[in-house]
């Protein structure tokens, strides 16, 4: 099937070695299919024409009709030597400037003749200008007449070596008019008769080389359905492969310790989301097939009490069960308030961290292997080869994006059969991304906060307002509230993040000093046992000021803290931000985060903060963060296999055609889970072509 394709882009006429290594190295683009999958990132009307006194600065790429009347050239050596023109339409003069390649050009194009300049144009010394226009005779306007002109994405060093959009653009017209020109459709026809969408060849040609926007939109369309369809597809038949060949453990009662808990532990009522959830889950463990469920919850949405009853459904089935955490600090919070809960009842429990000694690992491991370990809660040293279990059944895996897929699987081989596995996590993943890259789980969402909790307040403050900031923390330490300060910590800064964390806490101890208050630090560079005593001064209340880095960031539960500062908040993501204030408002009094951030803030780091002061709504800021950065940008999908480099399709704006092709994905799948089918066949062969890198192309024919 097109395997004309595959051949090197040094083939293409006109392209040759040296461009070829150029589009290779900053494009990415190695064959004839690659540069036709190369596609405009947008178009520029090439029907309006603009007056010369109509323009201004900051027009995107636009043309003019009308006359040049002189040429100069200027400067001299290399990188002084400039061309200038002057260029008038009748209602006013503009400059026209060239600093390379413009030897021919004032050959090309005489003066005093009639042609189209069209460029993006700028401003210098109050004076609009337009640098490396492209003019086209006039003769030529009618076949642009009705054309959108496409639009490639280049960079500087594609520019400097003369590949610019419009050299680009010529090679795919090549293309279409030579190797691509027939190209055999990808789909099976009865697909597109069911779904009305154009035939390949004429959304390859239109994508291009569009003729008017109504086509160009149908184009769009199928390229994108095409993706995403297919994307779908391929992770829906691997879903029920795996559903059709494994089996699962049946947990078939609900038992003893169940039971128990929830006349005698149970502290309050579940809110209606828990139990519906709860219920999910229960039936999920009862039928035979191995469970394999997301369960997301907004924070302090009540998730832990949900893993808790589910393990206890587990263990009174005979069965031990595990929870992960990504932190040292997340693993002892979980140990802590599940031994808690399960005060009174004979559920053993037991905490396995990296810094868990020698002794103390060994009884782990012998109580694991000897079946008397009911619950063991730990950190990634659960993964470890030598932690074994009896008979593992139920695996919960705390806020999941830190994990990735393969790590989960290791802990599937602790056990004869796979275990069922619950995956929570306290970032909402927007429906469409869920669709993706959680696509081969089952979700169930906490969509209700428990009772009583108050909206918390949040405010976008400037850095200078500092003392203002530290009179309300204050106040609120009056009031006995305790307050987070959190600093950013990024990979590249680290450095000078940490300088500018420990600067924050000697001046919050200046400020703040013992013995009217205390302040507490935890930060990724001290030991676990400092950390964890921090912490704990923290927790109990011993400290007013928690000052920490991201650590803190998922899953730390200390009700009484009420006010959460976030130092250089435009340096955060939207999830993340919104992780961060999900640690305050756990208790019954007004919840504060304070957003301090510069005055020099991007547009979109402006954007980012204000959402966060419109909305505490979860779901609402995954969707705005995927619409913002786009899906590769998003925590956890860089580890999910999915292959983000989509070509067209947009998981933050194309939501409805990825709910479209899913649905057709769905029936397909459905009725002919192995695409076993004449009519599926080239299916087949699609997605062994995208999903399976050691394809015999020989086969394909
Ligand atoms: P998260 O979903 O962020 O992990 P937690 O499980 O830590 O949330 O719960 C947050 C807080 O709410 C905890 O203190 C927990 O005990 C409490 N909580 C959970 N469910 C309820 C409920 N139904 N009613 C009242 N409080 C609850
Ligand atoms: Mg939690």
């Amino acid at each position: 099937m097109q395997e004309s394709l595959n051949t090197e882009i040094k083939f293409l006429p006109g392209v040759g070695p040296k461009r070829s290594e150029l589009l290779n190295k900053e494009l990415g683009i190695y064959t004839l299919r690659d540069l036709l999958y190369y596609f405009p990132f947008r178009y520029v009307d090439r029907t309006k024409f603009y007056k010369i006194r109509e323009l201004q600065s900051d027009l995107p790429y636009i043309q003019l009709k009308g006359k040049i009347i002189s040429y100069q050239v200027t400067g001299q050596g290399r990188g002084q030597k400039r061309l200038s023109a002057k260029f008038s339409d009748g209602t006013g003069i503009i400059e026209l400037l060239w600093f390379k390649g413009f030897k021919w050009i004032p050959e090309n194009h005489k003066p005093n003749v009639e042609c189209i300049v069209f460029g993006k144009p700028s401003v210098f010394r109050n004076q609009i200008n337009i640098i490396h226009p492209d003019i086209d005779d006039i003769s030529k306007e009618k076949s642009l007449s009705s054309r959108l002109q496409p639009m490639y994405n280049t960079t500087e060093k594609l520019k400097n070596n003369y590949i610019t959009s419009k050299v680009i653009q010529k090679m795919i017209f090549n293309l279409l008019e030579t190797t691509a020109k027939n190209l055999e459709e990808s789909l099976p026809v009865w697909l597109i008769k069911k779904t009305g969408i154009i035939h390949l060849n004429e959304a390859l040609q239109t994508i291009h080389f569009p003729d008017n926007p109504e086509i160009l939109k149908k184009a769009e369309f199928r390229l994108k359905f095409e993706e995403l369809f297919l994307l779908q597809l391929n992770i829906l038949k691997t879903k029920t492969l795996r559903v059709l060949k494994t089996n699962g453990y049946v947990f078939e009662k609900v038992g003893e310790n169940f039971n128990n808990f929830y006349s005698n532990n149970l502290p309050f009522e579940l809110t209606n989301a828990q139990k519906r959830v709860l219920k999910e889950i229960r039936r999920d463990m009862g039928i035979g097939k191995q469970m394999n469920r997301l369960l997301q919850g907004d924070v302090g949405s009540g998730k832990t009490i949900v893993a808790l009853m589910s393990m206890l459904i587990a263990i009174d089935n005979g069965y031990q069960t595990c929870l992960m955490a990504p932190t040292e600090i997340l693993a002892n919070q979980h140990f802590k308030s599940l031994s808690g809960f399960l005060e009174g009842l004979n559920v053993s429990i037991k905490l396995l961290k990296g810094s868990t000694r020698k002794k103390a690992r060994e009884v782990i491991h012998e109580e694991l292997l000897d079946g008397s370990l009911k619950i063991l809660v730990g950190t990634h040293a659960l993964i470890e080869d030598i932690v074994q279990f009896q008979n593992l059944g139920l695996v919960i895996i705390d806020e999941q994006h830190r994990f990735g897929v393969a790590q989960r699987a290791r802990l599937w081989e602790k056990s004869e059969r796979p275990p069922h596995v619950l995956v929570m996590t306290a970032t909402p993943i927007p429906r469409t991304l869920a669709m993706t890259v959680y696509g081969d789980l089952d979700v169930s969402i906490i969509d209700e906060l428990p009772p009583g909790r108050k909206a918390i307040k949040t405010i976008l403050q400037n850095d200078s307002k500092r003392l203002m900031l530290h009179a309300f923390m204050r106040k609120e330490i009056e009031k006995g509230r305790q307050i987070y300060i959190v600093y950013p910590l990024i990979k590249e800064s680290e450095k000078m993040d940490y300088k500018d964390l420990e600067d924050g806490y000697f001046s919050i101890v200046r400020d703040f000093p013992s013995p009217k208050y205390y302040v507490s630090v935890v930060h990724g560079k001290m030991k676990a046992e400092e950390k964890d005593i921090s912490m704990k001064h923290f927790k109990e209340g011993k400290t007013n000021i928690l000052v920490a880095t991201t650590v803190i960031e998922v899953g730390v539960d200390i009700p009484n803290a009420s006010v959460m500062v976030i130092e250089s908040a435009e340096r955060f993501g939207l999830s993340q931000l919104h992780q961060l204030r999900g640690r305050v408002g756990r208790g019954a009094d007004q919840s504060y985060c304070i957003l301090m951030a510069g005055y020099k803030l991007s547009d979109e780091g402006r954007k980012r903060l204000e959402i966060m002061v419109r909305t505490n709504d979860g779901f609402e800021i995954a969707e705005a963060d995927l619409r913002l950065r786009g899906p590769g940008d998003i925590e956890g999908t860089q580890q999910s296999g999915i292959p983000f480099d989509l070509k067209i399709a947009h998981l933050g704006r194309d939501g409805n055609i990825l709910q479209y092709a899913r649905d057709i994905a769905g029936e397909i799948i459905d009725k002919d889970p192995l695409l076993a089918a004449d009519e599926n066949r080239l299916l087949k062969l699609q997605l062994k072509k995208l999903y399976n890198k050691s394809v015999n192309w020989g086969e394909i024919s």
